[in-house]
């Protein structure tokens, strides 16, 4: 494949289920001069079981100094590449992302090839909101910093993504209670498109109880539910009678109907129905009787502020 211009190409390869290759990904593997991967033993059993020979070459976060430079030199010579992770996207949560920069300030095309990532397989399965999450990969593997890189996260409303090596997964999750409480909702996925996938789901407290019986075995991506998301997410939602309730709480707190239907909407977050313009719209109907308050509502003014969804 060498041609002028020579391009690093990023192939998502499986997570587990070999299936999972595509079609693209495998033609660029055959097609490349060289492949960079993590572990050459793991991925060349991957090549062999689909018939490709291209040379491999280690790439892992002990040689990303000196294989650097190598790699430059093969794409300024025309000889494309391929980077390989041990499981999924490269670049997510291994060293891919420096030779990616570096390839980019050398002028070197860096060309994706799209596939499967644990974190987005596990998310959209998590039964978890969807719409708006956080991916945080592995956490500081110090204690101190792991802490405080949690305490940090604690009132995050989105959805948090964790990568987590099955040894370290009790630690964290008791880690994960001090700081955010022992109730908010987690889910484990394990050993995600392979024989033994399994979806785990409930509170922190009752994860790590559940790991106490059944110690953790195989890859696992941690999910935690936003701060705040505790009356939605795995429950059923909020009927429109308890929602009228709600508002009318807030309004009978002194808040304006715009801040109330912000700060609920937040709360609901991952609701497509309850939507701050729809929840706005709900408040012009609650009556000052229906809040425990004689006034509750501040003047026009106070209101005026609202601009949308
Ligand atoms: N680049 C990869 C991706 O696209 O997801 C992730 C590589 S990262 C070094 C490895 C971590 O991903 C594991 O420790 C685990 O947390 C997660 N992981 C990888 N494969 C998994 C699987 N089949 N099931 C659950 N989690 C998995």
């Amino acid at each position: 494949m060498e041609h002028a211009t020579a391009s690093l190409y990023l192939v998502a390869t499986p997570i587990g289920n070999r299936e999972d290759i595509t079609l693209r990904a495998l033609r660029i593997l055959k097609e490349v001069d060289w492949v960079a991967a993590e572990d050459t033993r793991h991925s060349g059993q991957l090549l062999k079981h689909f018939q490709i020979s291209t040379r491999l070459i280690s790439y892992h976060e002990h040689n990303v100094a000196q294989r650097i430079p190598e790699f430059l030199g093969y794409l300024s010579v025309g000889q494309s590449g391929a980077l390989i992770s041990d499981a999924g996207t490269p670049a997510i949560s291994d060293p891919g992302e420096e030779l990616v920069r570096a390839c980019i300030q050398t002028g070197i095309p860096v060309v994706p090839i799209p596939g499967p990532v644990a974190a987005m397989t596990a998310l959209i399965a998590s039964g978890l909101s969807t719409r708006r999450f956080v991916f945080e990969g592995f956490l500081p593997s110090k204690p101190s910093q792991r802490q405080a890189h949690l305490r940090q996260l604690a009132q995050e409303p989105r959805t948090l993504i964790f990568y987590e090596a099955p040894h370290r997964i009790c630690q964290t999750l008791q880690d994960l209670i001090a700081c955010f409480g022992s109730d908010r909702q987690v889910v484990l996925a394990r050993e995600l498109t392979k024989l033994h996938e399994a979806f785990w789901r409930g509170s922190l407290a009752a994860a790590l109880e559940h790991l106490k019986t059944q110690p953790p075995r195989g890859e696992f991506t941690l999910l935690i539910e936003g701060y705040a998301n505790s009356d939605k997410g795995l429950r059923k939602p909020l009927s429109e009678a308890e929602i009228r309730q709600e508002l009318a709480q807030l309004l009978a707190r002194g808040l304006s109907r715009s801040t109330a239907s912000r700060q609920l909407a937040q709360s609901l977050q991952g609701s497509q129905i309850w939507t701050r313009r729809r929840l706005y719209d709900l408040s012009l109907q609650i009556k000052a009787t229906d809040a425990e308050h004689s006034d509750p509502f501040p003047s026009e003014g106070d209101d005026a502020d609202f601009t949308g969804g």
